[in-house]
């Protein structure tokens, strides 16, 4: 099932977009079934979760960090995360920073940023976002890249909604492309777009969508 899920989603994504397969809750013996079906790239919303599947499975899996992230979970996964899709916050990123550096590492990054009517999700607004980029702090951070940013949209059945939304995160992506990071190559991804809206996501311009249930099923636990 995982291998046809996969395969069907593939087929519908153009070559600029990445697929992340959210393996969050899933067995081991799930996320070895994906790889065999030659996925590479598998994100995670828990830390300690994510650093237990990275000591079991391929060593040449990519692992994205997907979730809101607690500064003292942070230690984690440093030493092998891929990309980090969830800042929400100076502090936070300040924290990977310094964990960074002592892996001697330059760890990847995106920006989250709030775009859902919802109270609940986590994410900057852009406000803090140039406050962020602007400080002294940041020029002084070493050991992070920002390469982009990242959004959820409002759980809705309203497509007009959730396309809004989508677009207002890519804007945000061109205005500090523009901004701050005209110059550099590697600022270029978009994370936006879940199993149910994802097709919308890549319209909209996403290079990174984050995909769960629709490769591995229904997640059983509730929240
Ligand atoms: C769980 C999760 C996903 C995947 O959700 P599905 O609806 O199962 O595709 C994507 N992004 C984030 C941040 C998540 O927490």
């Amino acid at each position: 099932m995982i291998k046809e899920n996969l395969k069907k989603i593939r087929a519908t994504l153009p070559e600029s977009v990445t697929l992340v397969a959210v393996s969050k809750t899933k067995p081991v013996s799930d996320l070895q079934e994906a790889y065999d079906a030659g996925q590479r790239i598998f994100g995670e919303n828990h830390a300690l979760e994510m650093r237990d599947k990275h000591e079991v499975l391929p060593q040449d899996i990519q692992w994205h960090f997907i979730g809101h992230l607690q500064t003292n979970k942070i230690k984690y996964i440093i030493p092998f995360v891929t990309l980090i899709h969830s800042i929400d916050s100076a502090n936070l990123l300040e924290a990977v920073n310094k964990e960074a550096k002592k892996h001697e590492r330059v760890v990847d990054c995106l920006l989250q940023f709030h775009i859902a009517q919802e109270e609940t999700k986590f994410g900057l607004d852009m406000d803090e976002a140039h406050q962020l980029l602007d400080s002294e702090a940041f020029k002084q951070m070493q050991n992070i890249h920002i390469c982009g940013v990242m959004g959820m949209a409002t759980f809705t059945d309203d497509e007009a909604e959730v396309r809004k939304e989508f677009k207002h995160l890519k804007e945000i992506f061109d205005t500090l492309k523009a901004k701050y990071f005209a110059e550099q190559s590697q600022f270029k991804e978009i994370s936006m777009g879940m199993s149910d809206d994802y097709p919308i996501a890549v319209e909209e311009g996403a290079t990174l969508v984050r995909v769960g249930s629709k490769i591995f099923g229904p997640r059983n636990y509730n929240v």
